[in-house]
């Protein structure tokens, strides 16, 4: 079993989240993606930030139809703040050691990843998947991880860069969008968008 792992906010879940899913899926020969969305940390005071029951939602309204991705409220259940490390190794209790892990970042969130927290526990339990997106080249890991540092050189070689079809989408440019009335229909799936106006979300 390969098991794709994607974490997250999804403040809204969008297209590129879905595009960036679905390469890995094909590219990396998966047999599913997870979407793991996380808590928000305490710290993160913006006050347009969504109730994780509506975040949890638009992922499950936008996986709905497609066999092959799933979601996992494991970390909005944890209490406390999460790791990635832990959620990784609740995965793998969950599902068996037979199951290889594939985290999926964008190569934004992979340096924050990888050079934040002891590179050496995350790679026993998962590879590394990240996916190139405009702004955030890959070749800054290297340059933010030492040279002197062997567990960075490991961990910069367990990283696969995956190229995705350009998408300069994000959810911070999807809630503004919203907050100022500009359009971001076609960013999200059909049931995200209407969610979100259902909901009143984001304005
Ligand atoms: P925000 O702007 O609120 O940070 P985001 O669009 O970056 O939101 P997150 O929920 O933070 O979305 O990201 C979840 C994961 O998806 C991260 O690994 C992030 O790097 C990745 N990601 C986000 N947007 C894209 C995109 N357009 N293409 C590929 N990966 C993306
Ligand atoms: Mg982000």
């Amino acid at each position: 079993m390969r098991l794709g792992v994607m974490g997250g906010t999804f403040d809204p879940i969008h297209i590129g989240h879905l595009v960036t899913a679905e390469e890995a899926l094909y590219q990396f020969e998966l047999d599913e993606v997870l979407f793991v969305p996380s808590a928000r940390p305490p710290h993160k005071t913006d006050s347009r930030q969504s109730d994780a029951r509506h975040r949890l939602r638009m992922v499950e309204l936008s996986i709905e139809a497609d066999p092959s991705l799933s979601v996992s409220a494991m970390e909005l259940e944890r209490e406390g703040l999460s790791y990635t490390i832990d959620t990784l190794r609740q995965i793998h209790a969950e599902r068996g050691k037979g199951t290889d892990l594939y985290f999926i970042t964008g190569a934004d969130a992979i340096l924050e990843i990888l050079t934040w927290k002891d590179p050496e526990e995350l790679l026993a339990e998962s590879r590394f998947i990240a996916a190139t997106r405009p702004g955030y080249p890959l070749e800054k890991l290297a340059e933010a991880l030492p040279d002197s540092n062997s567990a960075g050189e490991a961990a910069l070689r367990s990283v696969s860069a995956m190229e995705i079809p350009a998408l300069a989408i994000s959810s911070t440019d999807i809630r503004r969008r919203a907050s100022e009335g500009r359009p971001f229909r076609y960013l999200v799936c059909d049931a995200v968008w209407s969610y979100i106006r259902e909901n009143g979300l984001y304005r």
